[in-house]
C-alpha cells in the first residue's frame, strides 16, 4: 500500500497506536494531494491522526451523501481543516470551521505552544486567519470549507443544523473545552459522529479537559466509542441529546 494511509494501516506509524479503521482510506490522487497539503500546514495534528480524522469524516459524509454538514471547532492554521475538507469534498459535505483565530490560552506568549510567526505585528495579537485562508484556498477547498470567525460558544448558541460530524479541538482550558462540548455536542445528529482531539487518559501525557469531555460523552449514554488514533477519539451518537434513549 502506498499513499497517505501507508504506515498507518499496518500499524508501523506511532508505536502503541490503534488506528484500525485506516484500512478504509481512499487514497486516490486528489486525496493524496490534500493529505500532502495538510501535512505541510503548521499545526497540532500528527499525520496518522489526520488520516483517522479524514476517515471518520468520510463515514459521516456518506451518511447523508451530497448534503452532509461537518463542524470543526478549533482550526488554527487549517491543518485539520484540510483533512476534513478532503473528506467533505469526496462526499459532497460542507465543513464549517469555527475559530476566532486569536489562539487559545496555551498558544499565548510564554506558553508551550506559542509561535511568533502567527503574531500580527500591528496588533501584537495572534492572528491565524491569514494562514488558515492560505491553507484552504491553496488546497482548492474554498467551495467546500466555510470559515466562521468568532467565539465558538456564541456561534454554537445560534447554530441550528444537525451535524453529521463535530470535531472538537478548540481551547483546552476547562472553561472553553466544556463550553464547546455543551454548545456543540447536542447538535450531533442521531447516528452522527463526535470526534475529540487531545484526549489523554494519562495526565502525564496532557491536560485533562478533553479527556473529561470524552468521559462525559460516554457516561451520558448518548455516545458510543467508534475509533481512536493517538489522542483522537471518535464517538457515535446512539441516543438523543438530553439522556433519554
Ligand atoms: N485543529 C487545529 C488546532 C486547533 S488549536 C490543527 O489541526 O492544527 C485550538 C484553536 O482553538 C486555536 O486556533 C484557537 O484560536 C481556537 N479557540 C480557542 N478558544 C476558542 C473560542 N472560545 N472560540 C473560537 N475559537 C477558539
Ligand atoms: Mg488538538
Amino acid at each position: 500500500m502506498t499513499g497517505p494511509g501507508a504506515g498507518v494501516a499496518d500499524g508501523t506509524q506511532g508505536a502503541g497506536r490503534s488506528c484500525a479503521r485506516t484500512q478504509e482510506a481512499n487514497v486516490d490522487a486528489r486525496t493524496e494531494q490534500l493529505f500532502a497539503r495538510a501535512r505541510a500546514v503548521k499545526g497540532f495534528m500528527p499525520d496518522d491522526e489526520g488520516a483517522a480524522l479524514y476517515e471518520a469524516a468520510v463515514r459521516a459524509g456518506r451518511r447523508t451523501p451530497g448534503t452532509g454538514t461537518i463542524a470543526e471547532i478549533g482550526a488554527w492554521c487549517g491543518k485539520s481543516t484540510v483533512y476534513l475538507g478532503a473528506a467533505a469534498e469526496a462526499t459532497g459535505a460542507v465543513v464549517f470551521s469555527v475559530d476566532h483565530h486569536h489562539g487559545s490560552e496555551e498558544n499565548q506568549a510564554g506558553w508551550e505552544h506559542h509561535d511568533l510567526e502567527v503574531v500580527d505585528p500591528s496588533s501584537g495579537r495572534i492572528d491565524t486567519l491569514p494562514f488558515w485562508r492560505r491553507s484552504v484556498d491553496g488546497a482548492g477547498l474554498a467551495m467546500t470549507v466555510v470559515g466562521l470567525v468568532g467565539d465558538s460558544a456564541t456561534i454554537a448558541s445560534r447554530w441550528r443544523t444537525p451535524l453529521d460530524l463535530c470535531f472538537i479541538d478548540g481551547g483546552h482550558a476547562p472553561e472553553p473545552a466544556w463550553a464547546d462540548f455543551r454548545g456543540w455536542a447536542p447538535h450531533v445528529a442521531l447516528g452522527g459522529w463526535l470526534a475529540i482531539h487531545d484526549v489523554f487518559p494519562d495526565p502525564a501525557d496532557g491536560g485533562r479537559p478533553p479527556y473529561e469531555l470524552w468521559c462525559a460523552a460516554l457516561e451520558s449514554g448518548e455516545f458510543a466509542e467508534d475509533g481512536a488514533c493517538g489522542s483522537l477519539r471518535v464517538l457515535r451518537r446512539v441516543g438523543p441529546p438530553g439522556g433519554a434513549r
